[in-house]
This record gives structure tokens, sequence and C-alpha cells, in this order.
């Protein structure tokens, strides 16, 4: 006899929504109290032998439950961050993210809105977050832009168009494997290293970015930018252009917008600003005049996930010239062509203005912090940081052991214990082992440098007090145990 058995489809959705709610709104829960009690914990500590046994478990082919699941992210995963929300995190540069953006992120991957483009709520809300962005930063509400996953990535775009509109023939098509003059990109030598990495990708190689010197400010010379063109063009070369940066990573100093914006208009070159944390001083009310000619640029990039303490990952592009940026990355493959009504009346916005085709809905994060906060605060935890920076020299120059190493402009600050290189990394290894802080490290002419870097809106004066005396005193024990 034919039996037929009811088919059993699958599905990724929970046979009982019940339970999983509860469980969702448990960690709701606990994800708060972890947020408000971040204060009270190490700010980062390293992840014991079990831990990473565990963590290299292997492939979990059957299912196991949520709960607990749940249970072993709380013991194997949650207690191990980076550190970066917490109030005395300063290395590199990160953001700490924001309660009312994590809330908003959940709500993002809940609708999981394809941003392609299409006829939907997320394109109109990142078009939307794009003119804002470029009203903070004072670009003409023409301007063209896109979310990206990075500053790298933002960056790298701009500096595609850059090449596409300057190498004078079809680049999409002939690459530049053709015999014009090879084109040339400038930076200073404080330029950070996402640079490299888009001249290496453009095809235009690394031998041709120019690492310009800078002065004692970490500035770009000028005299030598114009110098290096000059000679460049003098050996049939073609510069092509000049990314000025706002906000260097080694000490945050700005290079002179206005200045480099008249060159690459006398020159007929492209100039593009890397701003990834320092562009966002233009909303700071008491410093915004640190980012003057932030608004000359023909491209910039920079990163919501630094200055406006977005969670991970924010980064924005804005070019000038909206034409430019189209023809750098449109195409129409037939099964992604427009049709004139529906879902596919503009299927591609987002995808023809750069990299990847499927994109998450970056935009709800910022487009709900913006409003729930408002702009104005955001300036003003800018200018709190910068404060904090000023406070942090003035503890470093009151302290006779203590060595400011670089001018203080913006939110980053350089220093070191009057001692070895080989003291004062251990230093910032024992400042990050015992959990107390995290500052990071770089060289600065040829020496170790304790590098502090703000873009917390957690952190309080009193923090800055501690982590100096938490310096001296493993720099006394240190000198003691010598
Ligand atoms: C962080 C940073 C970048 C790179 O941005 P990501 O978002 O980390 O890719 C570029 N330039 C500067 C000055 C930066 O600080």
């Amino acid at each position: 006899m034919y039996i037929h058995h009811a088919m059993q489809e699958l599905t990724l959705d929970p046979d009982n929504w019940t339970d999983l709610r509860t469980l969702g709104h448990r960690m709701l829960d606990d994800m708060f109290e972890f947020l408000e009690t971040v204060r009270e914990r190490p700010v980062w500590q390293s992840v014991p032998a079990s831990v990473r046994e565990r963590l290299a478990a292997p492939l979990p082919v059957a299912p196991s439950c949520a709960a607990a699941t749940y249970d072993e992210f709380k013991e194997l995963i949650l207690p191990y961050p980076t550190g970066n929300i917490h109030p005395r995190f300063w290395g590199w540069v990160m953001g700490t993210g924001s309660p009312v953006a994590m809330l908003a992120d959940m709500l993002a991957s809940g609708m999981n809105s394809h941003v392609a483009g299409y006829d939907q709520s997320a394109s109109l809300v990142e078009d939307q977050v794009l003119r804002w962005l470029a009203e903070l930063l004072g670009y003409p509400s023409t301007t063209s832009g896109i979310l990206t996953s990075s500053g790298t990535a933002a960056n790298l775009i701009g500096l595609a168009v850059a090449r596409n509109i300057a190498a004078g023939h079809d680049v999409r098509a002939r690459g530049l494997q053709h015999d014009g003059a090879p084109l040339i990109v400038y930076g200073s030598t404080e330029t950070h290293s996402w640079a490299q990495k888009a001249v290496e990708l453009l095809g235009i190689g690394s031998d041709s970015l120019r690492k310009v010197a800078v002065d004692a400010n970490f500035e770009m010379r000028l005299d030598d930018l114009r110098d290096a063109i000059a000679a460049d063009r003098a050996n049939g070369l073609h510069p092509l252009c000049v990314i000025g940066t706002a906000g260097t990573v080694n000490t945050g100093a700005t290079d002179d917008l206005r200045a480099i914006a008249k060159i690459c208009d006398d020159e007929r070159m492209w100039f593009h600003i890397d701003g990834a944390f320092g562009a966002l001083a233009r909303l700071a009310p008491k410093h915004r005049a640190i980012a003057d000619g932030i608004e000359l640029a023909d491209s910039i990039a920079f990163d919501l996930h630094k200055w406006m303490y977005m969670p991970f990952e924010a980064g924005c592009a804005l070019i000038r010239d909206a034409a430019a940026h189209r023809a750098a990355f449109a195409l129409t493959p037939s099964y992604l062509t427009a049709l004139e009504r529906g879902i596919a009346a503009k299927p591609l916005e987002f995808a023809a203005r750069g990299i990847d085709l499927s994109r998450n809905f970056k935009a709800l994060k910022i487009w709900f912090s913006l409003k729930v906060h408002g702009s104005d605060l955001f300036g003003q935890l800018i200018d709190q940081n910068i404060d904090q920076a000023a406070y942090l020299r003035e503890r470093i120059e009151s302290e006779p052991s203590l060595e400011l190493m670089a001018p203080v402009p913006l939110n980053v600050v350089c220093f070191r214990y009057h001692a070895s290189d080989a003291i004062n990394q251990e230093i910032v290894l024992r400042l990050q082992e015992s959990g107390a802080a995290v500052p990071s490290s770089t060289m600065i002419g040829g020496r170790f440098a304790i590098r502090v870097a703000i873009t917390n809106h957690r952190s309080r004066r009193s923090d800055f007090d501690f982590f100096i005396d938490e310096v001296l005193r493993h720099a006394g024990e240190l000198e003691e145990s010598r």
C-alpha cells in the first residue's frame, strides 16, 4: 500500500516563537546590563587557554539548544572583547558604539534589507543620511556618497574615481595597460597605510605613491609637495591626486587643506581628503577651525565608527561630482535591469557608487542616532574628547618624568616616560594586561611613544588622572626592579 507521508519542510524559524522571544528579551536585558556596568570591568583581558581550546571545537553538524548556546556565548565570548566600549580604551582609533545604535542595528538585522538600491525605505534612509553627512561637512546637497564598511574602503572609492577621471582614457575598459604617462599620487609620510593598499589595488603601484615630508607639526610640507609635482612633470609623469589628511593616525595632525586645494586647482589635480576621524572636528563648535578646508575636496572619506561612536562597520565616501562617481562603478547586467515600476525601479542606486552589490542597512544606526541625540551632541562630545586630550597633555607636561613627543592639535597624545624604549613598551603592556587602560604605541622620530587616541564618549577626566597614576606606578616598579 502506498503511504503518503506528510511532508516535513524545513525552516530556520523557531518551532516555538515564545521560547525564542523569551530568550531574546533576556539577551537584550543582559546586554543593557553589560553596557551599564562596563566601567566596573577590566578594559581588556587575554582569552584563557581553556576558552581558546573550546573556541577551536569542530563544526557543529547537529543542532543544539539556543539557550545553551547563549550560555556558551556568555561564558566564552562576551567576557573577552576588544575593550573599545570601555571608558579607558584609547588604543589605535576605535569608536565606542552606543546603546541606541546597538538597538538600531538589531532592527536593521531584523528587517535584513538588501541595500543595493531598490524602491524601499532603506534606500531613502541611506540617501537622507548621506545628505545629512554632506551638510555636516559643508558639502553641497548635490554631492554623491556611499556608506562603506570602512575608511579604507571609502578612501579606495575616492581614489578610484580620481584615477578614472584623471587617466584621460577609458580606464574601465583598458585598465592601466597603456602607454600613457604613469599616474602619481601624493600624500605625506604621515598618510595612513590605506593609501598604499589603494594604489596597489588600483594598478597605480606603490612606487608611484610619493610620501612628502612633514614639518615639526607633522603637516605636509607644501614646498616639498610643489617640488615633487614639478619634478614628476619634468620627468614626463602624470600627477594625479593629492591626499590631504585631516587627523593623522600618529599624532592627529591636519594638513593645510586650504593650501592643498589651491595647489590641486593650479595643477588641475584631484584633491582627496582622508578625514577618517579628523573630518568630524568640523562638527565640534569650539574646535571646528581645525577642520578648515575640509569642504574643499573633490572626494573625502571618513568613518562613522570612529568619531561618531557608531558600532562597526560604518565608513562614508563623499564625491563632489556625482556623475564621475557613478561613471567609476555603474554597470547593468541583464538580470539587474531597472524596470519602470515595482521594487526594481532603481535596483542599483548604491551598487553603482561602490564595490559591493549586496549591502546591509548601515544607515539605520546613523539615522536613529542623529535623531535621538541630535547632531549638536555629537559636536559637543568631539569637543569634549579634544579638551580631554589637552588636559592629558597638561598632566604630562607637569610630570617631570614624562615627555610629550608631539604637539596635540586634536585628540591624539603621544608621550613617553624618561627611560628606554623597552621600559616604555613594558609600561604599555602592563597597562593593557592589568586591564587598567588600553593605550597603543607608535614610533615618533625613531623613538617608542605611548599613544592615546580619544574617540570615546564614555571617558571622563578622572579616567585620565587614573591613567597617569598607573603609568607612573608601573614606571616606578620597573625602575625599582632594574
Ligand atoms: C582608521 C583610519 C583609516 C582607515 O579606516 P578604517 O575604517 O579602519 O578602514 C584611514 N585613515 C586614518 C587617518 C585612520 O585613522
